[in-house]
């Protein structure tokens, strides 16, 4: 029976340990002696060029998907599997890219990202992955109330923000996981607490 490579996609809002989790598949494919390959789209500099860490302190050097689309195939072959980390910011060409690589050359990919923006509207990448995965999985996080946060609200210093561009890339705004009540009340926090 032949192995039959699948396109997975997990999605979690900010703060559930999505990079942590794409660190550890890598790490655990190097365990079992396979061979992955590590990617991210340019478009995030947050963690600064070519790596990819996460909060709780893990790291590791990767490429970027823009790079990985333009390997010839036998270059790709050579990977037993694919993991992606903020693949809500591919372009939907990107993950059909990858879902050929996946139905054609019958490597898996595995794709880690937001499902939302700070407006409750779908990023690219995570539309066409929510389209086209052979496999979505939520990985769960909670509020400050203790219910399931399902989205990114955007902050700064006066409170929520409500407007602006999609992507803020070297902005001072923060990001804070928000169930979606106190989302659309723009509490950031337990008043009770403060
Ligand atoms: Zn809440």
């Amino acid at each position: 029976m032949l192995y039959t490579a699948s396109l997975i996609f997990y999605y979690g809002a900010m703060g559930s340990s999505k990079s942590a989790n794409a660190l550890m598949a890598n790490f655990n494919h190097h365990e079992v002696g396979k061979i992955p390959l590590l990617c991210k789209p340019r478009t995030d500099t947050r963690d600064g060029e070519r790596i990819i860490t996460s909060r709780i302190g893990l790291s590791a050097p990767c490429v970027y998907l823009e790079e990985v689309v333009e390997y010839p195939e036998e270059r790709l072959r050579q990977y037993d599997c694919i993991i992606v980390d903020e693949a809500q910011f591919a372009t939907e060409e990107q993950i059909d890219f990858l879902a050929d690589v996946v139905d054609f050359w019958n490597i898996t990919v595995i794709c880690y990202g937001l499902r939302a923006d700070f407006q409750n509207h779908l990023f690219p990448g995570s539309a066409r992955l929510l389209a086209v995965a052979d496999k979505i999985q939520e990985i769960k996080t909670a509020c400050w109330c203790g219910k399931k946060a399902t989205c990114n609200a955007r902050y700064n210093e006066n409170g929520i923000v409500r407007n602006g561009e999609q992507v803020m890339l070297g902005g001072n705004d923060s990001y804070i996981a928000l169930c979606r009540k106190h989302f659309k009340l723009g509490m950031l926090y337990d008043p009770e607490k403060s």
